[in-house]
């Protein structure tokens, strides 16, 4: 039986080490932390379920729901209202209501003029939208052989998505809606994102229902761990691949180990790749030093009481005096609070985020109620408090990072025996993560890694 090494105990190494032992591989999952699922945490405490994010997917998440059915947890998936989110506008809060298509929002806050522009960010997704499918397992990512060769789409991928908003529906109503609702959604600023990216989230939602995953996500990989030899507080330090084998160097405490294999995935944050593959080829190398994540700071606020906000998330556009990209309301999420509780979810933006980066959990707190006070939210009495600091939440999908990727996966100088997945390689999110998983699990599979 071949033998597989997989680095990381993430969503995507777990996926990828599951779909390599159901082809009959003898594998083995590497993990330096003392525990699976990487970034994708669940935090239980005093009968509140603190998720990353809101820890919510959808049902067009394709790779989601079949390793969901894997692990016997298809019960436990619920929806969340068709109406989920909302945005603050005029000291109110406006829900948006997209009508099976999130291009044509309907809400209070819009004028007539607002949706026809808006319509025109529908006729342009509806142009592009074959060539940016959200990454199938098999195929493509982001972007469709044809679309890479035309000048159309080189731009759009070039270009920032604030500057094609800008274009497309106007200045006033990208900052009241787009912009707040992609900065939320992806943890970073919306000037950050290619033009092209957008489209292919658009892509990702359009017409589904999102859906969480009833006592935590984490359950997924907890599942998925159990049916696999992991290897935890195993921390790998470098790895060498030839055409006959590979050879992965680890650390356990302060004892040195190795172990060969005949393959090995590489499923770490980007960032990571080039410092433990000493051996990768140029392109390859220079594919990894050009990897960017966001980092974030959020902060739960344990209410003693339940919101009754009705709406799964609420963006705040961006004005000066608020650091906050939005909230999350996790009462909406059954079982996540205790019954009579409440709980949100506050992400500061970007820029609040590098200023807070170094304050003390006080601060931020205080930084946030301060915050939420001058919103529509207004003074929040919380039981207790719970600040995460997140140095990696999403891969960046900057302008031209989708053209850099297309030419990633094209490359002709491969290292031998050696393949990679993690979200950055697909998209954003859990479903991203479990796509490359797969993807890195038929590449070996089919002799291509
Ligand atoms: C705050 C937050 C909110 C989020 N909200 C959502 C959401 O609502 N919906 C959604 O779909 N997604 C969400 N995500 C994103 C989702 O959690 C990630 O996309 C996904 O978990 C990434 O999985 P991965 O396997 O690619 O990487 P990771 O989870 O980063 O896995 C990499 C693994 O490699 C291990 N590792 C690192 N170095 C070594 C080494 N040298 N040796 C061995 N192991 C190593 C790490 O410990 C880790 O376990 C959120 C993420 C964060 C942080």
């Amino acid at each position: 039986m071949p033998s597989v090494v997989v680095v990381g105990a993430g969503l995507a190494g777990l996926c990828c080490a599951w779909r390599l032992q159901r082809a009959g591989f003898d594998v083995e999952v590497l993990e330096a932390a003392p525990h699976v699922g990487g970034r994708l945490r669940t935090q239980r405490v005093g009968g509140f379920l603190v998720e990353p994010g809101i820890a919510s997917f959808t049902s067009h998440d394709r790779s989601l729901h079949s390793v969901v059915n894997h692990v016997e947890l298809a019960s436990k998936v619920r929806s969340v209202s068709r109406f989920p989110d909302a945005v603050t506008h005029a000291g109110t809060i406006a829900a948006l209501r997209p009508v099976d298509d999130p291009l044509l929002f309907r809400s209070q806050s819009l004028s007539a003029v607002d949706v026809v522009r808006l319509l025109r960010l529908r006729i342009e997704w509806m142009r592009w939208r074959k060539e940016l499918a959200f990454a199938p397992v098999h195929g493509p990512v982001g972007a469709g052989r044809q679309a890479q060769t035309s000048n159309g789409y080189a731009r759009l991928e070039a270009q920032s998505l604030s500057s094609y908003l800008d274009q497309i529906i106007g200045t006033a109503l990208r900052k009241k809606i787009v912009a707040p609702l992609v900065s939320h959604a992806l943890g970073l600023d919306a000037e950050k994102i290619s033009a092209a990216y957008l489209l292919v989230l658009i892509n990702r939602v359009a017409g589904a229902r999102p859906q969480y995953l009833a006592g935590g996500l984490d359950q997924v990989t907890t599942r998925l761990a159990a049916q696999l030899p992991v290897r935890t507080c195993c921390e790998v330090t470098s790895l060498e691949t030839q055409s006959d084998g590979a050879r992965v160097r680890y650390r356990v405490g302060d004892r040195e180990g190795s172990v060969v294999a005949d393959s090995v995935v590489v499923a770490l944050p980007g960032t990571r790749v080039a410092d433990i593959c000493p051996k990768i080829t140029p392109s390859e190398r220079g594919f990894f030093e050009d990897v960017r994540y966001a980092r974030s700071i959020d902060v739960h606020l344990m209410l003693r009481e339940p919101t009754n906000i009705p709406y799964r998330s609420i963006c705040f556009p961006r004005r000066r005096g608020l650091g906050l990209y939005g909230v999350q309301v996790a009462d909406v999420k059954s079982g996540a609070v205790p019954v009579d509780a409440g709980m949100l979810r506050a992400t500061l933006g970007e820029a609040t985020t590098e200023r807070a980066w170094q304050a003390s959990d006080a601060e931020i707190e205080t930084l946030v109620r301060d915050d939420l006070s001058i919103t529509p939210i207004g003074h929040v009495a919380s039981s207790r408090t719970l600040v995460n600091r997140h140095s990696a939440i999403a891969p960046v999908f900057y302008p031209s990072y989708l053209a850099r990727l297309a030419r990633f996966n094209g490359r002709l100088d491969r290292t031998p025996r050696l393949a990679f997945c993690g979200d950055y390689l697909v998209g954003n999110g859990a479903e991203a993560a479990l796509t490359s998983g797969m993807r890195a699990a038929s590449q070996i599979a089919h002799g291509l890694a």
